[in-house]
């Protein structure tokens, strides 16, 4: 602390001359229950802001200070009756400004309104009107409860003597300044029975000397000023509690705040990721349950289901074939791991293309292939049995170098060799071991007399193939005669197989070239060459002779089929309506809208599309209003026993006349006799074939005939 120089003092004695009479000790009281500037500690002593305060005084001016903490009553009263000086911490009011002088103020207080808990609504002091207010002795309160309309108030010594009388009832408001208020009912453990009703008023401590004494008044203000404003912090600090400092922690706060963020969003980013990973785990799992994770075909497990399911549908039929890929073994050493996978693939992808959509191809693992389909045709399965095995046997290429594979094939069919998935699949199995056996790439059938059956069938598809590149096919043609007329109006185009000087009939190879895949190109060269020879026969002078050429059920359903027609016509420079196409009523079943536009368009070129074997085969005759039907051939089996049979008569009959009836032409086919042929020109029969007129000839033989 700086002690003032001597001069310094003379100066001052000098300049202010009401310094002359400074005191040697200056008297100050203050209230003594006002904490945290004056209130009696522990020890007995008083302490707080005052004190403190007054001590710095001292040592600023080197005038003793004697402080005085009694109550606010007895403090107002020693300043009046000139036992102190100075009085600490009072607010200026119009009635005290009649008596004192005050310094300038160096604190600001809030005085507010408590009240008993369960009181509510007192939100002003106009609320205040009706009840007795609890107020400390001398408080500058009392005048402005007055100023308010408040004029019923009691008096206490003390703050705490307020509390004490309020929980005991006696009152149930009072006035009372903040800081006090709240370290009273919080020592007294009274905070919860009391609330702050509302802000009564704010107003500034000030010191305060008896009106007049001047110079006490600037004695006080100029020590007072002396105190630095570090040292005013520090007493603030001590006293209000200190302001927190913020500043540091404000960065701790930030940076932590930061890094709990980054971590949050390094959590939420991780646990995202975590749930992704999870979500494509369980898609994976799930997938790994059911499909072969190598060719993403099904694998065990779902082929079972599938067939389990298929064969849940009553009347369903099926078959389980079983492919296993030859000498795999030897790859497998051969390219290693890798690259047999590689393969694998390639080998799923073939059968994969060869599956009708609602058969299943799957993979059981190393090798092991299957296919399932809805049928237990031995032809057909056969055939899907064959095209695997040349879908394999279709040359591969691994690392540049060309791979030869082959497969045998094993095949169980439902019911007889299996009522489950399990046993159709261990039957197939068991075939194909057996295929194994007997040399490989082949197909065996659980049954062993089907295996003979599939064993023929195969062997012919590979010689239709053979005889088709060698030529070996040939047409004949048979006449159809008009019943009226007798003449010859035209023939119809019948397939014949010349092998090894022998003449075979279409039924011993028809079915097999059809499951096989192999009669759109066979049919398509049946329809060029008949077409062919009647534009022959027409350039040699038989103008009008229309030609029939029979169309398989699978070349009907053949997207090449049209334009086949087309080519066959144009390149033999024919007329459409010359051509006429016999279909079989079974081939009309499935898809009919298709099936109609095909015919449509055919029909579009002028080309007659007739019905063979008319009555064998569907059961409903809608279709010949539906489809663009221009002739129907009856069966041979109607004309067996006609005309002496009445029945078989009827019926012919009866079929012609609807034939009419329809606007259509009608042939009757398998005429054997003169009675046959006379009673159907009797009927009004249009045209008839059979082995009365001419069997099936070399085309030379009609060329005389013409
Ligand atoms: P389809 O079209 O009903 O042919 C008539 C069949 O009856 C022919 O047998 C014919 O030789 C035979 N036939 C004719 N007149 C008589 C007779 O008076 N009595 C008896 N018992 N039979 C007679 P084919 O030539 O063996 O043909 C059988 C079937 O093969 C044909 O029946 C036809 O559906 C089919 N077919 C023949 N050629 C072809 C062809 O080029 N393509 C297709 N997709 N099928 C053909
Ligand atoms: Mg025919
Ligand atoms: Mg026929």
């Amino acid at each position: 602390m700086t002690r003032m120089p001597t001069f310094a003092a003379c100066l001052l004695a000098l300049c202010l001359p009401l310094a002359a009479a400074a005191p040697r000790t200056l008297r100050v009281v203050g209230d003594n229950n006002y904490p945290p500037y004056l209130f009696i500690g522990p020890d007995g002593k008083p302490q707080g802001y005052a004190v403190d305060a007054w001590k710095l005084w001292e040592k600023k001016t080197g005038i003793k200070v004697e402080l005085t903490a009694t109550s606010w009553a007895d403090a107002q009263h020693r300043l009046q009756s000139r036992q102190a000086d100075v009085i600490d911490m009072i607010f200026r009011t119009p009635e005290r400004a009649a008596r004192l002088d005050f310094t300038r103020p160096f604190a600001t207080v809030e005085t507010a309104i408590y009240a008993d808990r369960e009181l509510t609504g007192i939100a002003d002091a106009s609320g205040l009107r009706g009840f007795v207010v609890g107020v400390q002795r001398g408080d500058a309160c009392v005048e402005r409860l007055h100023r308010a309309g408040v004029s019923s108030t009691r008096a206490y010594t003390s703050y705490a003597d307020i509390i004490g009388a309020a929980r005991s009832g006696d009152i149930r408001i009072f006035c009372m300044d903040r800081s006090p208020a709240e370290y009273y009912l919080y020592r007294l453990h009274a905070q919860d029975e009391f609330v702050k009703a509302f802000d009564f008023y704010g107003d500034r401590f000030r010191r305060g000397v008896r009106k007049g004494d001047a110079a006490t008044l600037a004695l006080v203000e100029q020590g007072m000023a002396k105190i630095t404003p570090q040292e005013r912090q520090q007493l603030q600090d001590k006293w209000m509690g200190q302001r927190v400092d913020l500043t540091g922690y404000a960065s701790i706060f930030k940076t932590a705040a930061s890094v709990l963020a980054l971590v949050g969003i390094v959590l939420l980013a991780w646990i995202y990721s975590l749930r992704r990973a999870v979500r494509k785990r369980t898609r994976d799992l799930r997938f790994l349950a059911h499909y072969d994770p190598l060719t993403r075909l099904p694998n065990r497990h779902l082929l079972l289901d599938r067939i389990n399911h298929a064969l849940a549908q009553p009347g369903i039929a099926l078959s389980v074939l079983l492919v296993n890929l030859d000498n795999f073994k030897r790859i497998n050493d051969r390219f290693g791991h890798p690259l047999a996978d590689q393969l694998l693939q390639q080998v799923a992808e073939r059968l994969k293309a060869l599956a009708d959509p609602i058969d299943t191809v799957a993979r059981l693992g190393g090798d092991d292939f299957v296919l399932t389909l809805r049928s237990s045709d031995v032809s057909q399965v056969t055939a899907l049995a064959e095209q695997a095995r040349q879908a394999i046997a279709a040359v591969l290429v691994l690392e540049g170098e060309e791979v030869f594979l082959s497969a045998s094939v094993g095949a169980s069919l439902y019911p007889h060799d299996g009522e489950n998935g399990v046993v159709l699949l261990k039957n197939a199995d068991t075939a194909m071991s057996r295929a194994k056996q007997s040399g490989r790439n082949i197909i065996s059938f659980y049954r062993a007399s089907l295996s003979a059956q599939a064993s023929h069938f195969v062997t012919m598809g590979a010689s239709i193939r053979r005889a088709m590149q060698r030529g070996e096919f040939e047409l004949f043609y048979q006449p159809q005669h008009c019943l009226r007329s007798s003449r010859m109006q035209g023939v119809e185009a019948l397939l014949r197989w010349r092998r090894d000087g022998e003449l075979v009939l279409p039924a011993e190879f028809i079915p097999c070239a059809e499951e096989l895949g192999l009669i759109e190109e066979l049919g398509e060269w049946v329809m060029k060459t008949a077409c062919r020879q009647l534009a022959d026969w027409r350039a040699r002078g038989a103008p009008a002779l229309r030609m029939a050429v029979n169309l398989s059920a699978r070349q009907l359903t053949s997207p090449g089929l049209v334009s086949a027609v087309e080519s066959a016509l144009a390149q033999a420079r024919l007329p459409g309506d010359l051509l006429e196409l016999e279909i079989t009523e079974s081939a009309l079943v499935g898809s009919e809208a298709e099936i109609s536009a095909t015919l449509e368009a055919i029909r579009a070129l002028g080309v007659r599309i007739a019905i063979d074997d008319f009555g064998t085969g569907y059961s409903s005759l809608a279709y010949l209003r539906h489809l663009p039907v221009t002739v129907i051939k009856i069966d041979k089996s109607f004309l067996d026993g006609a005309p002496e049979d009445p029945a078989a008569a009827e019926v012919i009959g009866a079929i012609v006349a609807m034939g009419h009836a329809l606007n259509l032409t009608v042939v009757a086919e398998g005429v054997e006799s003169a009675p046959q042929a006379a009673f159907l020109e009797e009927i009004g029969c249009d045209l008839a074939q059979g082995w009365f007129y001419s069997r099936a000839v070399a085309p030379e033989q009609i060329a005389k005939a013409l």
